[in-house]
């Protein structure tokens, strides 16, 4: 069928960002935080929400967000840019430099969102491959970004969908030898030992170029709110509230976000609880027919060796488990990747993975 009306030429190649989401009972496929968010902070968002002006548009510049959270990191507010998920925050920073005649780098397989987002924005997107075990290559690096000379250079650490965190060194590397902009995502940098930040308080070489991305989606509980942030010096912000719409960030969720972080304590227990699941269920996993990968964040991923992948994906579908089906994305055959769920719920993804595997004893 035609369209009412083309669509840009440079889109048609492009498809939307999906992740099917089924009726099933567990639910492992979309990285969020398994537990709901403290009680208390729904306590105080409710008897909060009547202090809102709800004729009045939000705070433009979300200033005691910023300010909260600039406590947290040790920065100024003026270094924090907040936006609707981290997804926003790479989107303001794709239209403040990215455009056409501009490139990008990253290293695949990485955040699908990276690449997308940068396509929308009519960024030229140069990629090279991770080497064995998705480990970023430092030469390979070297030589993308010396060729490209990018504007922005993607890193994801941990890395989605492969799970590590990318080493320090590697990132203080490719800050000294990227010209442009070094965004690191750091959306699992709290499951992670390691982040970016470190590098920042160090005041290590090229810093000034240094952007951290982060959400609430994962260790806040809160991906229903859509908040993200980046963390860079002042010039990268104010590159970014000159690109995003006015009042985008609307009030309920900047007190949200102000109110979770009154709750650094249930956000840590949190942390600490999926960092064991994720120790449990990568133990059980090695005990089965699968090929895994060490992960950082809260998800695994993993390769079945004795069954086709969709085949074991379908599998636990049957049992109401639904987990990310990687098997057709370039450099990841065959592959699917679990996020960490409760207890219960790991119990049973493992329960079904033994069935689908045909090692129930
Ligand atoms: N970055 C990475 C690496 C992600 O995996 C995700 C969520 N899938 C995001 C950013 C986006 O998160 P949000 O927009 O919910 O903050």
């Amino acid at each position: 069928m035609g369209r009412l009306v083309p669509l840009r030429p440079d889109l048609n190649a492009l498809s939307g960002y999906h992740s099917p989401q089924v009726d099933v009972e567990v639910r492992l496929n979309t990285n969020e935080s398994p537990l709901p968010p403290p009680e208390q902070w729904l306590a105080e968002l409710r008897s909060e929400l009547g202090s809102i002006a709800f004729n009045r548009y939000p705070d433009r510049e979300v200033l005691d967000l910023r300010r909260a959270l600039a406590e947290l990191h040790e920065v100024e507010p003026e270094e924090i840019f907040c936006a609707n998920g981290s997804n926003e925050v790479l989107q303001c920073l794709l239209l403040a430099y990215g455009g056409s005649g501009r490139s990008v780098a990253l290293f695949e397989p990485t955040y699908a969102l990276h690449s997308h987002i940068a396509s929308l924005t009519a960024t030229e997107v140069v990629s090279t491959w991770r080497g064995p075990d998705h480990r970023i290559d430092f030469p390979d690096a070297d030589s993308l970004v010396e060729r490209v000379r990018p504007v922005i250079t993607f890193l994801c650490s941990p890395n989605n969908p492969t799970g590590r965190s990318e080493p320090p060194e590697l990132v203080a590397h490719l800050l000294e030898r990227s010209h442009g902009l070094l965004v690191v995502d750091e959306a699992y940098g709290q499951f992670a030992p390691t982040s970016a930040l470190d590098l920042r308080r160090r005041g290590a070489k090229g810093v000034e170029r240094l952007v951290v991305v982060r959400t609430f989606s994962k260790t806040w509980s809160m991906a229903a709110c859509r908040l993200g942030y980046l963390v860079a010096d002042r010039e990268v912000v104010e590159a970014c509230e000159s690109v995003v719409l006015p009042y985008h960030l609307d009030a309920v969720t900047q007190l949200a976000g102000r109110l979770a972080l009154r709750h650094v304590g249930a956000m840590e227990e949190r942390i600490a609880l999926v960092n064991e699941e994720r120790g449990r269920i990568a133990a059980a996993l090695s005990e089965l027919a699968v090929e895994t990968w060490p992960s950082d964040a809260n998800f695994i991923l993993f390769r079945p060796l004795e069954r086709p992948a969709k085949q074991v994906w379908y599998d636990l579908l049957d049992s109401s488990v639904l987990i990310r089906d990687c098997s057709e994305w370039r450099g990841l055959t065959e592959c699917l990747r679990v996020t960490v769920g409760t207890p219960t719920e790991n119990d049973r993804f493992l329960s079904a993975l033994r069935s689908s595997l045909g090692s129930v004893r």
